[in-house]
This record gives structure tokens, C-alpha cells and sequence, in this order.
């Protein structure tokens, strides 16, 4: 606490982001980033924006970008919001969408960045628990259930589980709450979910958000985008007009339109995640682990014997970072992130030794 702070600092329980160390050589599995490097052309095209325009601000509505996003989602430019990584993206989205008399709700267990915007904006929420396997009970987010929310919001597949929901079960909640926004977080939808943003054109209520940093192999870009109806993206452009005109730099722009053009290499590359997470999750359960069904770039996984915090341990001793988070209901599993087939293979080494030991 400091004298100096305005009062709301010390209420604030800020996000813990996932360890970056600054140590080479470690098997670095905690953050869910993409194993693979951004694509060549992605690479190329920063190379090529690093110039002398750099003097300049860049285009405070990215218009290319918002027209690429468009293009592939299928929609209008209109109907894009672009953002400083989807986190900035879900910033905006909490002041301007998800603030309402009634409390939003959301699962107990998933992306701990929204109790935290909930706390920067003063937003009342509730939570709806995840069924005992870790699914998402869709009646929970159904009016009759619990009454109606003041808004909803969800990762598709969740985080930290792996698990998805159908679009069809997704649908019904959006068409069941026609006078509330349901925004659903699809930041690992490429590795495996089943994509809302085909319904945004029928359903005026719904926001998709998406980011460049998981599928695309770009968290160091810092680019993430929403789609929906224009009346909820006029929404998020007011707020982010109030807040950052220029989130989206130029090399980002340039990287990130590259990036989105490049259909051949990200469909080669989240393949290789498809496939290395099959063959990690059958080593896993090799070893005895349970892991829960994955649509994402990491597994959730606990072990029925051994202490998932002492497991994490063994695992650094040996210079390998997983994720485990010390939430109920969940402090006896590990969130493994797909790695390389290199790295996979160094992990399910070194489990089969502390399991041993
Ligand atoms: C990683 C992640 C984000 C944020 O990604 P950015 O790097 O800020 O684009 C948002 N939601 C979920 C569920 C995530 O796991």
C-alpha cells in the first residue's frame, strides 16, 4: 500500500501470468504457447515494415488487419474489433459488454484473467460449477436454471481443462439468452473446437474472440481480434477509443496479416499439436495419469498416486516448467502444454523417473 495510489490499487488482485524464464534450455511447457515458430512469411513481412514509416502511427483502425480477420471469419470489417492481444480484447469487452445490473456469470474453474477484470471494473459476477468429469453444464447458463445472467462469458474448448463444448451446445446457450451478450473465448479453438463465429450473423447478442498468440504461434506479437454484430464491435471501439488508439503497431499489423494469409503452414503446424498431444496423452496414461479429453494445446492431467505440486517440482529439478495452479477442485492436476515430439519425449522421461524414485 502507498499513500500515493488511488484507492482502488490496493483492492486490485492482479492476473499471475505463467513463469517466463530468463534461463535457456529449460523444456518450457507452463504458458501454452505454440511450440513451432511463427511462420516465414510472418517473418518476412516484419522484416519489411521495419522502415523508415516507423516515424509514423500506424492505422488506428487497422483496417488491413480487420479485413483479413474478416475475410476468413467471413464477415464484414465492420463486425471485427482488433486488439493488443486478446487480453486487451477481453479488457475492453468487461467495460463494455459485460458490466449490467445482474451479475455475469461464468464457469468456477477457467481463465483466471476474468475475476480479475471483474475486480478492475467493478463488475458483479457468479459462477456456475463445472460438472465432476470438468465439462460445462450448458443448463447452468440457461435462464431457467439460475435465472437470467446479466451476461456470459466462456473459453471454448476451457481453460485450464482442455475440454470443449459442441456448437450445437454452445448455440443453445446463445439462442437461449437472446437479451444478453454471451461472449465465448475461443483462444485454442484451432486445436480442435468447433468455432462459433459462423452463428455471429444470426445471433446479435454473440462475441467471439479469438488470438494470434496460440494457434498462429505469435504471443510475442501481441494481437488478438472479436467478432460479432456491429452494434457490439461500435461498442468495444468507443471504450477502445476512450482508452488506446493505436493498439495494433505496425510491424504487428504486418506480421499479423501475414500471419492470417498463410492458410498452409498453420494447418501444418496445429496439426503437428493434434498429433503430438494424441501421443503425449497415450504416454501420460501410460504412466498412469488421467488426463481429461483435450480441443487445445495442452493437456490437464493429474495422477492418482502422486502429489501434483511435488510432481511440478520433480519436473523443474530436471528443467521442465509445467503449470499447476493451487484453485480448489483442481490443485491435484498438472496443465501440460504440447511441446515439440523432442520435448514430449524428455517430459514422459522424466515423470517415468520421479514416478519411479
Ligand atoms: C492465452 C489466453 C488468452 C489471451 O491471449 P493473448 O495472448 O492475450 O491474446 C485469452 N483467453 C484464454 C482462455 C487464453 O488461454
Amino acid at each position: 500500500m502507498s499513500r500515493f495510489w488511488s484507492p482502488v490499487v490496493g483492492t486490485l488482485s492482479p492476473y499471475v501470468p505463467g513463469e517466463q524464464p530468463k534461463l535457456q534450455n529449460l523444456v518450457k511447457l507452463n504458458t501454452n504457447e505454440h511450440p513451432y515458430g511463427p511462420s516465414p512469411k510472418v517473418l518476412e513481412a516484419i522484416r519489411a515494415a521495419a522502415d523508415d514509416t516507423l516515424k509514423l502511427y500506424p492505422d488506428p483502425s487497422s483496417d488491413r488487419l480487420r479485413h483479413a480477420i474478416a475475410k476468413n471469419a467471413g464477415v464484414q470489417a465492420n463486425q471485427v474489433f482488433v486488439g493488443n492481444g486478446s487480453d486487451e480484447v477481453l479488457a475492453h469487452v468487461f467495460l463494455a459488454l459485460l458490466k449490467h445490473d445482474k451479475p455475469l456469470r461464468f464457469p468456477d474453474i477457467t481463465y483466471s484473467f476474468y475475476p480479475v477484470y471483474c475486480g478492475l471494473y467493478g463488475i458483479q459476477y457468479e459462477t456456475a460449477p463445472l460438472a465432476a468429469d470438468f465439462s460445462i453444464n450448458v443448463d447452468d447458463y440457461l435462464p431457467g436454471a439460475n435465472g437470467q445472467a446479466g451476461a456470459i462469458i466462456f473459453p471454448n474448448p476451457n481453460a485450464p481443462t482442455g475440454r470443449a463444448l459442441s456448437l450445437a451446445d454452445v448455440e443453445r446457450i446463445v439462442a437461449g439468452n437472446p437479451d444478453a451478450v454471451v461472449v465465448v473465448d475461443e483462444a485454442y479453438v484451432d486445436f480442435g473446437g468447433e468455432s462459433a463465429v459462423g452463428l455471429v450473423g444470426r445471433y446479435d447478442n454473440l462475441l467471439v474472440v479469438q488470438t494470434l498468440s496460440k494457434s498462429r504461434s505469435l504471443a510475442g506479437l501481441r494481437v488478438g481480434f472479436a467478432v460479432g454484430s456491429a452494434e457490439l464491435i461500435d461498442g468495444l471501439e468507443r471504450v477502445k477509443n476512450s482508452f488506446n488508439s493505436y493498439p495494433i503497431d505496425r510491424l504487428a499489423e504486418a506480421g499479423a496479416v501475414a500471419a492470417l494469409e498463410d492458410t498452409e503452414y498453420f494447418d501444418k503446424t496445429r496439426v503437428a499439436v493434434i498429433e503430438t498431444r494424441s501421443r503425449m496423452t497415450a504416454g501420460l496414461q501410460a504412466l498412469g495419469f488421467e488426463v481429461l479429453p483435450s480441443a487445445a494445446n495442452f493437456v490437464f492431467a493429474r495422477h492418482p498416486e502422486k502429489d501434483a505440486a511435488g510432481l511440478a517440482a520433480a519436473l523443474r529439478e530436471r528443467s521442465i516448467i509445467v503449470r499447476h495452479f493451487r484453485h480448489a477442485r483442481i490443485d491435484q492436476f498438472l496443465r501440460i502444454t504440447v511441446g515439440t515430439d523432442e520435448q514430449v519425449n524428455l517430459l514422459l522421461e522424466a515423470l517415468a523417473q520421479v514416478l519411479q524414485g
